[in-house]
């Protein structure tokens, strides 16, 4: 239908459309209203599940300058918002839906923290001051969510307090410590200007032998009551105070190991050592840890410190866990949690026999969270399996020869027939 531009719309479509949209400013209104705020949604926004239950509110820091992180946040969805340096806000995911903010995490006992929380990304760095517009901002977007959801201020956590790592070759248990993400949002003094008047104490899970603790000074740092923020480590009076990792201090010295400096990028394929001689090698082409020598310079990619790469998602036995249990979790029979084993056969968690996972070897490569869309064939192209999500990072083509591409990665016209299809719900 055309419209006549002179003439505008009649009379009844204007009144019903009118009292609609007053209606919608009055839902959208309280809101988020007193803040400088933006959406520019992440693609995955449409398609993430509502939250049951919202309990946690976590605090990023982007580790990294504006433009970057958001392209990567919105790329990934791995944030509800964005708080620039400015103060601007930026919406990426819905709050009601789920954005994976929190990776690994526990708090209390329960694991999954992404699907009970709202994640912000503060713009900045987890141990260096926010500026005081991001104060102003951060202050009236938590007044606004902790009143919608009734989240009291202990529930309010930097994101290194709830994440933990899986064991490995430093820390033989599964330990808190794998990111010092939004540290400094601990302090006394900041939460204090936030309108938070209460934080955790102490580490349940560490109190209850769930998790050891693998970086004393974060420990220190998150639940000694202090006067002030965080001061760097070297100001510290703890005995043995443990090396910020990657930004400048990134040569290994004794008391500083790759794990110190990399946390769990150390043998990623994009962290690279540059020994004192001068040559190089991946951290996936390294075999002998202890025999890096002082001096060796690593460089861990971009802002890998705090987002995942797609390289990530796809997880692997011997790499990220030691059993399927490790990686997948409650989740390990699902559907949803796909094995790729070594010889070729791909199954369903479901499809697992006891045996099955009895046998599971070393590098085996597993999804988890993840639809199987089914296979590309003449008549069957990547959108009409998957839809726009057929160009994401997050959507996985799993060629015959066995290589397995992320979306973003892949050549349309250049799918091979056989290729499984697989991504986000
Ligand atoms: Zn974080």
């Amino acid at each position: 239908m055309l419209r006549n531009r002179a003439g505008g719309p009649p009379a009844c479509f204007s009144r019903s459309r009118l009292l609609f949209f007053f209606l919608l400013l009055l839902l959208v209104l309280p809101a988020e209203a007193g803040l400088k705020i933006r959406s520019d949604y992440s693609p995955h926004n449409r398609t993430r599940e509502r939250r049951r239950s919202t309990t946690y509110i976590i605090l990023h820091t982007t580790e990294g300058g504006a433009k970057g992180s958001l392209t990567k946040l919105k790329k990934y969805g791995e944030a509800h918002y964005l708080v620039d340096r400015n103060g601007e806000v930026v919406r990426i995911i819905h709050r009601d839906r789920i954005a994976m903010h929190a990776g690994r995490s526990m708090w209390n006992g329960q694991t999954n923290i992404d699907k009970v929380s709202i994640g912000i990304e503060m713009v900045g760095y987890h141990n260096k001051p926010l500026t005081k517009s991001q104060k102003t901002a951060l202050r009236e977007l938590l007044r606004q969510l902790q009143t919608i959801y009734k989240i009291p201020d202990s529930r309010v956590l930097p994101h290194s307090m709830v994440a933990y790592g899986r064991p490995n070759r430093w820390h033989r248990v599964a330990h808190r410590g794998r990111k010092r993400c939004g540290m400094l949002m601990a302090g006394d003094e900041l939460r204090r200007e936030l309108g938070l008047t209460s934080r955790p104490s102490y580490d349940p899970d560490v109190r209850a032998g769930r998790l050891k603790v693998a970086d004393p000074y974060l420990e220190k740092v998150l639940f000694t009551p202090k006067r002030s923020t965080p001061a760097p480590p070297r100001r510290t009076t703890s005995p043995r105070p443990t090396p910020a990792p990657a930004t400048g201090r990134n040569v290994i010295a004794r008391g500083r190991s790759a794990w110190d400096i990399a946390r769990e990028q150390y043998n990623a394929s994009t962290t690279v050592y540059t020994f004192p001689d001068g040559t190089t090698k991946r951290g996936d082409q390294i075999r002998s840890w202890s025999r890096i020598p002082a001096g060796t310079q690593v460089s861990v990619k971009g802002n890998t410190v705090e987002q995942q790469s797609s390289a990530e998602r796809v997880q692997v036995i011997g790499r990220d866990g030691s059993t399927a249990g490790e990686i997948a979790g409650a989740e390990v029979a699902k559907e949803s949690t796909i094995y790729f084993f070594p010889n070729g056969s791909v199954k369903q968690g479901n499809q697992m026999s006891s045996d099955d996972f009895r046998r599971l070897a070393r590098g085996t490569q597993m999804l988890v969270g993840y639809t199987y869309g089914g296979v590309i064939s003449a008549n069957r192209k990547a959108f009409d399996i998957c839809g726009p999500r057929w160009n994401l990072a997050t959507t996985f083509y799993r060629r015959p020869n066995g290589q397995i591409l992320a979306g973003d990665k892949i050549n349309e016209r250049n799918i091979p027939i056989g290729t499984m299809v697989f991504y986000q719900p």
